[in-house]
């Protein structure tokens, strides 16, 4: 999609602090993180949010889960939380699926 913001991270036409990355999904640290430990997880592909993700791309929806659960392991102790906002009355305000992995507990060096 040519003007989402999302879309625009992953092709790398603007900056974002890149955390991890597969073949089908990126993961880049929140502008304004609300846990000491608040990370985006998105598919490469443009979906409008998770439900759209799930209905129509298994494989990319599958990647996002393994990229946060991955990272969660890296900089989450045990706990942490994988959130996906849908629609503007849950809180999305950004219209390209997206996983939010947060913690309040997370471990080691934070980058
Ligand atoms: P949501 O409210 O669930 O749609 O989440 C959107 C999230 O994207 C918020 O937590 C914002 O802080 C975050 N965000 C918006 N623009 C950027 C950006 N350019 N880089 C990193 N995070 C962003
Ligand atoms: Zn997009």
């Amino acid at each position: 999609m040519d003007n989402c913001i999302f879309c625009k991270i992953a092709r790398r036409e603007i900056p974002a602090k890149i955390v991890g990355e597969s073949e089908l999904a990126l993961a880049f640290w929140d502008v304004s993180p609300r846990q000491p430990l608040h990370i985006l997880v998105i598919p490469k592909v443009h979906y409008a949010n998770v439900a759209e993700l799930t209905l129509n791309d298994e494989s990319s929806l599958v990647a996002v889960m393994k990229l946060a659960s991955e990272l969660a392991v890296q900089h989450a102790d045990e706990s942490f939380r994988i959130s996906f906002n849908t629609g503007e009355a849950a809180g999305q305000t950004v219209f390209h699926a997206h996983g939010h992995l947060t913690s309040r507990t997370p471990r080691g060096e934070l980058v």
